[in-house]
């Protein structure tokens, strides 16, 4: 999309003349840091900042090219060697001219750099801005430019290949089409209502068909959403069981580092031990809860008592139960409880018990739930699992073509444009005049373009933009 597509007007154009820097690199010591400056005085603040080793005025540095200075700060003196790459607009990141110098990456030479940048007239960057003049000059839509900070914070390679692929404008490109679908419906229907001299009411019954399919697409985008969801921000996996039956050695398994404490004596794990994993490019919070059952003991009680709340909110239980014991009342009795939710009941200390195979008694009590064998101790089922518990989060593996929704805000939107679209299709099916139509159409047009941003307000845009880190 274009800039001009915003309807915020020009209350959300970047400040003209302002000119921004930032560290865009993390804080800390590292062998480069980069400090970003971007603003029509870019090439300017920079000639104030660095001397070029060739004698060239960096003002008149040519875009796309880079050079070796010094950088000086205050009363010429040299803070540091570095390196500067010119990007003129609007062929940058911004769309504005922008200058990065890349210098050593001390926390000491890169607050000095930066100040000199301050100080030779640009100003700090709030976070998040430099994405977010990107977005205003056109550059990415606002699915992209949120893409970009999933990219930065996504914690596996599949989250990686979410975010890149709403990065590329997958996402973008199929909601564009449906808008620009609704677009054409509603100058049908209103050439019909302004002129109905001259242009005949489109048929009902192809205006139906062409809502029919926007709204097939607006629900296969909707179905993504779990998925991305998960890979955006990590399932919640609780692993739960009676005491001893191996789940601190499940997670340690599962992390392939010891963390949790494992211990012979019964119920000693009493909180919840959180650790995130990484489970076939799916990123887990994984919860470790105190065994499940009566207890006297206070301490024990609350652990009880938190697992019980962590059971409520997870997307996954992993139910371990004792080969060695096979399964108990307790056992029947705690799985019971864990219905309707998504689980799979792990099978564990198969070492110690392998002629045993209780898996009838839990497709008795739980037809629908997977059954999985496995040893904590020796590894046996551990891939098994691990592929069990990717399927069951994300419904197979991610599509290399589809785009997947993995943001909350897009998943709203996509439902309001659904339900519009709903009651358009009511409307369309009774007496009602098309008018009515019309106005859900708008609405569903209206959410759809709060995706891209052709319709997000100045809210939207500060609530985005203010999540990202500075220099982003
Ligand atoms: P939790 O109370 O359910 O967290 O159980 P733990 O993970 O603390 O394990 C209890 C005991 O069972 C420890 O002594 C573990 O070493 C042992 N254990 C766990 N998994 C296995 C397994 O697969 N095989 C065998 N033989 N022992 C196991």
């Amino acid at each position: 999309m274009g800039a001009g597509g915003l309807e915020s007007g020009a209350g959300s154009r970047p400040r003209s003349g302002q000119t921004i820097a930032a560290i865009a690199t993390p804080f800390g010591t590292a062998g480069i840091g980069v400090i970003r400056i971007s603003g029509p005085e870019a090439l300017a603040v920079a000639s104030r900042v660095l001397t070029c080793k060739s004698g060239a005025d960096v003002a008149d540095l040519a875009s796309h090219t880079v050079h070796l200075g010094d950088v000086a700060a205050g009363a010429a003196e040299v803070v540091d060697e570095a390196l500067i790459t010119v990007f003129s607009a609007p062929h940058s990141y911004t769309g504005e001219d922008v200058v990065e110098i890349s210098c050593h990456g001390g926390t000491v030479v890169l607050r000095r750099v930066l100040e000199a940048a301050l100080q030779a007239g640009a100003r700090m960057a709030e976070p998040g801005e430099f994405t977010k003049r990107a977005f205003l000059n056109g550059k990415l839509d606002l699915a992209q430019a949120e893409a970009v900070n999933d990219l930065i914070r996504a914690r596996t390679d599949a989250a990686q290949r979410v975010a890149l692929r709403q990065l590329e404008g997958r996402l973008s490109a199929r909601v564009r089409d449906l808008t620009s679908r609704l677009t054409g419906m509603l100058a049908r229907i209103e050439a019909s209502i302004d002129f109905p001299d001259d242009v005949p009411e489109p048929s009902r019954a192809e205006l139906a068909g062409t809502a029919r399919s926007a709204l097939s697409e607006v629900n296969d985008l909707l179905a993504s959403a779990e998925r991305g969801r998960v890979y955006r921000e990590g399932a919640r996996m609780v692993i739960a069981g009676r005491p001893n039956v191996g789940k601190s050695s499940l997670l340690n398994a599962l992390l392939r580092e010891s963390r949790a404490i494992v211990t012979p004596v019964p119920g000693t794990t009493r909180d919840v031990i959180e650790e995130t994993i990484n489970v076939l490019g799916v990123p887990i919070v994984a919860a470790d809860t105190a065994g499940l059952r009566e207890t006297h003991d206070e301490v024990e009680r609350i652990g009880v008592e938190r697992a019980e709340v962590s059971l409520e909110t997870a997307d996954l239980v992993l139910y371990v139960v004792d080969l060695a014991e096979g399964i108990t009342e307790e056992d029947q009795h705690l799985l019971k409880r864990l219905l309707p939710r998504p689980a799979i009941v792990v099978l564990n200390k198969s070492d110690l018990a392998d002629q045993l195979d209780p898996s009838d008694v839990v497709r008795r009590l739980l037809p629908e739930v997977p059954v999985v064998r496995i040893s904590a101790l020796t590894g046996y089922g551990l891939a098994d699992l691990e592929s069990g518990i990717a399927d069951l989060l994300t419904g197979g593996a991610v599509s290399a073509e589809s785009p997947t929704v993995s943001n909350l805000r897009h998943k709203l939107s996509l439902e309001v444009a659904a339900r519009c679209l709903a009651n358009a299709l009511e409307t369309l099916a009774g007496i009602e005049a098309l008018d009515l139509t019309s106005g859900d159409l708008m609405a569903a047009r209206a959410a759809l373009g709060e995706i891209t941003g052709e319709t997000a307000t100045e809210d939207i845009l500060d609530r985005i933009f203010s999540e990202f880190c500075v220099g982003k």
